[in-house]
C-alpha cells in the first residue's frame, strides 16, 4: 500500500479559497479509487511574513522536504507585502532548492469555454509547454556600474549548462514520444541571440538524435508566437528555455479561455525533491474574500499531481483521469463561476466535480 504524503500551502487570497476545493476533489478520488494520501497543511504566505518577517519559516526544507508532493494555492498581498519578496520568498525558493527544473503547462481547449480564436473547437488546442525552470535569461549574474551617472550601464548574463538544457530537452522528447502525436516543437532565438541560442539548437541537434520515433521542429519564438495564435491545432510538446516558455505559457491560457482553469506542475522528474502543483493564477486580490473564484486550476493541478504520484500504477492514472474527466463535464453542463459567465460559488463548482469523480466508472 502506497501512502502518498502530500504538503498543501494554500497561500494568500483567493489560493485559501480554491484549496479546500482541490482538496475536496482529491478526497473524492481517493475514496473512488482506493488511494492512500495523507495532507498536512501549512499556514505560509504573506499572513506568516507580517506576524514573522519571512514568508515561510527558517527550517521550510526540512518540513517539507520528506513529502511525496506539494500542492500549492497561490502568494501574493500586493499592498501588504512587495511582490518581488511574496514571490521570490516562497514558490521561486521552493521551485530553486528542490531543483524543479521542468515548469508542465498543459493547454486545451475544454467544452464550455468559449477561445477568443475563432472557429476553434474542444479537442483542437491540446498541448504541453515544457518550460525550463531554472537557468537560462533569468540568472542574477551582472550588475550596474556607475549608476546615476551618464555612464551608468546595466549587465545580466544568461547560463545555459549541458546538464541544465539536455535534461529538460530530454524530458520533453520523453514526453512526446509517450504521446500519440509524437511531435516537439522547439522555440529558439538563434538568429538574434548569438551565442546562447545556437547552443540551444546544437543540444536539440544532439539529444533529438537519441527520439528517432519523435518528429521535430524548431522556430524563432517571435513567429512561434504567431503560430500559436494563427494554428494552435499543430502543435503537441513544446520546449522553451526559462524567458521563452515564460512567455508561451501565459499565451497558451490566453488563446485557452479564462486563466482560472490553467494548471501547471513544477516537476523534479528524478524524485530526489517533491514536485510543486499549482494554479497558474495568483491571489486575485480584486474578487478575493467572496467565494467566487474558479476552483478549476486548482483541481486540474491536483490531476496533475496524481499523475506525477502514480507513476505507471493504473489506478492513479485512472484517478487522474476521472479528475479530468470531470473538470470537463462540469465545464460543459455547469454550474459556473462569474469569469466563466456563470453564478455559481467556488464551492458549487468544486461539489460539482468531486460528485462526478465520485460517480466515476
Ligand atoms: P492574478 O492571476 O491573481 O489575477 C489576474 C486576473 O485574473 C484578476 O482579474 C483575477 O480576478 C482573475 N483571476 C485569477 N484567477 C482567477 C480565478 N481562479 N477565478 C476567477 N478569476 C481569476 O494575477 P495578478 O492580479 O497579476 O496578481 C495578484 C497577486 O498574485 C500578486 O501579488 C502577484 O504577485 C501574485 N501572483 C502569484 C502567483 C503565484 O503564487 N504563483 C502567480 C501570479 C501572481
Ligand atoms: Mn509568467
Amino acid at each position: 500500500h502506497m501512502t502518498q504524503r502530500i504538503a498543501v500551502i494554500p497561500g494568500d487570497g483567493i489560493g485559501t479559497e480554491v484549496m479546500p476545493e482541490g482538496l475536496r476533489v482529491l478526497e473524492a478520488a481517493a475514496t473512488r479509487f482506493g488511494l492512500d494520501l495523507d495532507f498536512e497543511s501549512f499556514d505560509w504566505g504573506c499572513g506568516h511574513y507580517l506576524r514573522e518577517g519571512r514568508m515561510m519559516p527558517a527550517d521550510w526544507k526540512e518540513r517539507i522536504g520528506g513529502h511525496d508532493a506539494i500542492l500549492f494555492g497561490a502568494v501574493g498581498a500586493p499592498d501588504r507585502v512587495p511582490d518581488h519578496i511574496a514571490i521570490w520568498d516562497s514558490i521561486i525558493t521552493i521551485r530553486r532548492e528542490f531543483d524543479q527544473y521542468v515548469n508542465l503547462r498543459p493547454a486545451r481547449l475544454m467544452p464550455g469555454v468559449p477561445s477568443p480564436l475563432a472557429n476553434r473547437r474542444p479537442g483542437d488546442i491540446d498541448f504541453l509547454v515544457v518550460r525550463e525552470n531554472t537557468e537560462g535569461e533569468y540568472s542574477s549574474l551582472g550588475g550596474r556600474m556607475f549608476p546615476g551617472t551618464e555612464r551608468e550601464f546595466v549587465i545580466q548574463e544568461s547560463v545555459f549548462t549541458r546538464t541544465g538544457v539536455d535534461r529538460v530537452l530530454r524530458f520533453a522528447f520523453e514526453l512526446a514520444a509517450r504521446r500519440p502525436g509524437r511531435h516537439l516543437t522547439a522555440a529558439t532565438k538563434s538568429n538574434g541571440i548569438s551565442i546562447t541560442m545556437p547552443y540551444w539548437d546544437e543540444r536539440l541537434q544532439a539529444i533529438a538524435g537519441e527520439y528517432p520515433e519523435v518528429a521535430w521542429d524548431k522556430f524563432h519564438i517571435d513567429i512561434l508566437c504567431a503560430h500559436l495564435v494563427q494554428h494552435p491545432d499543430r502543435f503537441d510538446v513544446i520546449v522553451a528555455s526559462n524567458l521563452f516558455g515564460d512567455i508561451l505559457s501565459d499565451l497558451d491560457p490566453a488563446c485557452t479561455g479564462t486563466i482560472g482553469i490553467a494548471p501547471s506542475a513544477n516537476l523534479n522528474p528524478e524524485r530526489r525533491y517533491p514536485s510543486l502543483f499549482e494554479p497558474v493564477h495568483g491571489s486575485a486580490p480584486d474578487i478575493a474574500g467572496r467565494g467566487i473564484a474558479n476552483p478549476v486550476g486548482q483541481i486540474w493541478s491536483a490531476a496533475l499531481m496524481l499523475q506525477h504520484l502514480g507513476r505507471d500504477v493504473s489506478v492513479w492514472q485512472d484517478a487522474a483521469d476521472a479528475v479530468l474527466r470531470a473538470i470537463e463535464a462540469v465545464l460543459a453542463e455547469g454550474p459556473r463561476t462569474p469569469d466563466m459567465g456563470g453564478t455559481a460559488r467556488t464551492a458549487d463548482m468544486g461539489r460539482a466535480i468531486a460528485s462526478h469523480v465520485a460517480q466515476a466508472r
